[in-house]
Parts: C-alpha cells; sequence; structure tokens
C-alpha cells in the first residue's frame, strides 16, 4: 500500500482562508478587528521563529496583532500585571504566552491568570476542564484541534467509532487529542513511556497519533496495515552533514503500509498556526 499524503499546507490554507474571509466580514461591518496579543519572555530562537511565524500568519488574514517582547530575567510579577491589562482591555481578544518561560516564572500560575476566553492556546484549567466534561464551544488547544480537523477531512463520517490510539499523554497534546476524538465517538486508548507492550497496542489503532519527541520511534512495526497516521513530533537530526526535521514516525516505512499519513515538515504543523487563528476568531466572536 503506498499512503495518501494528508497535505497540512492545503488544509491549513483552506482554514486560513476560512478565518480571512470572516474577518474582512466582521471588516466590512465597521466592527472592531479581532486582535491576538502574543508575549513572548527571553530569546530562545525556536520560540522567537514560532512568534514570528505567528504574527505573519496573524497579518495574512487580517487579524491585528500586538506583541510584547520581555527580557528574560522579567519577574513573575511583571509579566502576571501584563496579562491582568490585557484581560481588561476590550480591544484584545485573544492572548498567547510563549511557552516555555524562563526558570524564574511558574508556567501554570501564568497559564491560569489569562482570561479563560481569551485564553487561544486552550491551556487554562477552566478550558481542560470544560474539555473534558465534553464542552464543544470551549477553546481547546491548536495542535490537537489541527489534528480532528485532518481527522474529518481524511476520514468524514467515517471517523465514527474508530479506534484511536494517542502516543503520548502531554497537556498540549496528548491528552487533549484523545478528548477531542473521544468527543467524536472514537475508541480511545492512550499509551506512553511506561506502557506494556506499546507495538502490540498501536497495532490495533485505526487511527495512530503519535505525540512523543522521539525522532522516527514508530516504525512499520507498530501500525496496522491500512492505518491513518498523524505525525505530530518535530525533531531536529542531522543526516549526510545536514540538518533536518522528522517526526515521531518513520515516514518511509510506515508509509508504505498505512493508508494515509502527515508528512513532517508540512503535515501537522500548519495546522497548528492555522488553529490559533481560528481560536482567536471564535474568541473574538464569543467575547461579542
Ligand atoms: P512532552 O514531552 O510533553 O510529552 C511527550 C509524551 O511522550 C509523554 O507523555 C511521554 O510519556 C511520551 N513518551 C516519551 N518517550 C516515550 C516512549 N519511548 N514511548 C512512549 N511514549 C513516550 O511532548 P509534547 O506532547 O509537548 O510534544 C510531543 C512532540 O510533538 C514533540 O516532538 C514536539 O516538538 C511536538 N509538537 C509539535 C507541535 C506541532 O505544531 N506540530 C506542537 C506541539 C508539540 P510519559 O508521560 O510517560 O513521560
Amino acid at each position: 500500500m503506498n499512503a495518501k499524503v494528508i497535505d497540512g499546507k492545503a488544509l491549513s490554507a483552506e482554514v486560513l482562508a476560512e478565518v480571512t474571509a470572516s474577518v474582512s466580514e466582521i471588516q466590512a461591518q465597521g466592527l472592531a478587528t479581532p486582535c491576538l496579543a502574543v508575549v513572548l519572555v527571553g530569546e530562545d530562537p525556536a520560540s522567537q521563529v514560532y512568534v514570528r511565524n505567528k504574527l505573519r500568519q496573524c497579518e495574512a488574514t487580517g487579524i491585528r496583532s500586538v506583541e510584547h517582547r520581555l527580557a528574560a530575567d522579567t519577574s513573575e510579577a511583571t509579566l502576571l500585571e501584563l496579562l491582568a491589562k490585557m484581560n481588561a482591555d476590550p480591544a484584545i481578544h485573544g492572548i498567547l504566552v510563549q511557552l516555555p518561560l524562563p526558570a524564574q516564572i511558574d508556567e501554570q500560575k501564568v497559564i491560569a491568570a489569562i482570561d479563560p476566553a481569551k485564553d487561544v492556546d486552550g491551556f487554562h484549567p477552566e478550558n481542560m476542564g470544560r474539555l473534558l466534561a465534553g464542552d464543544e464551544s470551549v477553546l481547546v488547544p491548536c495542535t490537537p484541534l489541527g489534528c480532528l480537523l485532518m481527522l474529518k477531512h481524511t476520514l468524514g463520517d467515517s471517523l465514527k467509532g474508530k479506534h484511536v490510539v494517542v502516543v503520548g499523554r502531554s497537556n498540549i497534546v496528548g491528552k487533549p487529542a484523545a478528548l477531542l476524538t473521544l468527543q467524536q465517538h472514537c475508541t480511545v486508548t492512550i499509551v506512553h513511556s511506561r506502557t506494556q507492550d506499546i507495538e502490540a497496542v498501536c497495532r490495533q489503532a485505526d487511527i495512530l497519533i503519535v505525540a512523543v519527541g522521539r525522532a522516527e520511534m514508530v516504525g512499520a512495526d507498530w501500525v496496522k496495515p491500512g492505518a491513518v497516521v498523524l505525525d505530530v513530533g518535530i525533531n531536529r537530526v542531522e543526516r549526510d552533514g545536514k540538518a533536518k526535521l522528522v517526526g515521531d514516525v518513520d515516514y518511509a516505512a510506515v508509509a508504505s503500509i498505512a493508508s494515509a499519513i502527515t508528512p513532517v515538515p508540512g503535515g501537522v504543523g500548519p495546522m497548528t498556526i492555522a488553529c490559533l487563528l481560528r481560536n482567536t476568531l471564535q474568541a473574538y466572536q464569543q467575547q461579542r
């Protein structure tokens, strides 16, 4: 079998086009433009790239953005003060604090300080609780939302009843991916670093979502022939003396037996940013 490639770039372009059309309509009505505030603390190079991409996409869709770059030694109190101001500002509809934060700042405290209505990352405990409770109107984390949109696009109604195995149980990817697919009436199993006979569990999956952070860990012997495989992992490796990005899935091997697979790069990654802007628009609409 030669798997169909699930094209994250093409699908994210569709999501962004929908956001752009909605923003134009809002502007045509003379209403305030949706606005995303992005906070970056410190100079982590990967975070700088992520923030730059997010701001660039904002501009492309017509969403207004405000950027706050704070020094690496910024205190927790200063950041919390800035968040309180942005929570109270009706012109700001979405707030994103780029993670990770420097060691002197408690990440959980910062996430909890964002107004849940403006929490476009979907990490606030209230939003996570509402997702767990099955609330379909809540803001949900962007990467698992991107995965869900890809599954809906690939499988349509036949997503229902499928056995999903999620590899990884982080709060930002694994757990919400499991909850979102459960909400779609899938049968869901979560596996992690302590799971016994993990390959055998994964081989039962109709849909395998892999979010681990280990280059090419999932080989063909982990995958049932005909399964749909979403690879969330982003790993920098060196091949033939050159730096390269690879996923958590051995793409060449798994593509030969899966029915559909996401590439890295060009799969889940672009969907994550598109979903951030989709969430910003959703936050705007819910605040109005
Ligand atoms: P975390 O490190 O928070 O979680 C990794 C999970 O993988 C943990 O639950 C861990 O298990 C599990 N794990 C680790 N080793 C193994 C193993 N040998 N076998 C089975 N499970 C294992 O990572 P994230 O969820 O934040 O991210 C995962 C990957 O996705 C990373 O590569 C990250 O860069 C990428 N990512 C990509 C995004 C995108 O836009 N495409 C967005 C976010 C993340 P345990 O809990 O037992 O320790």
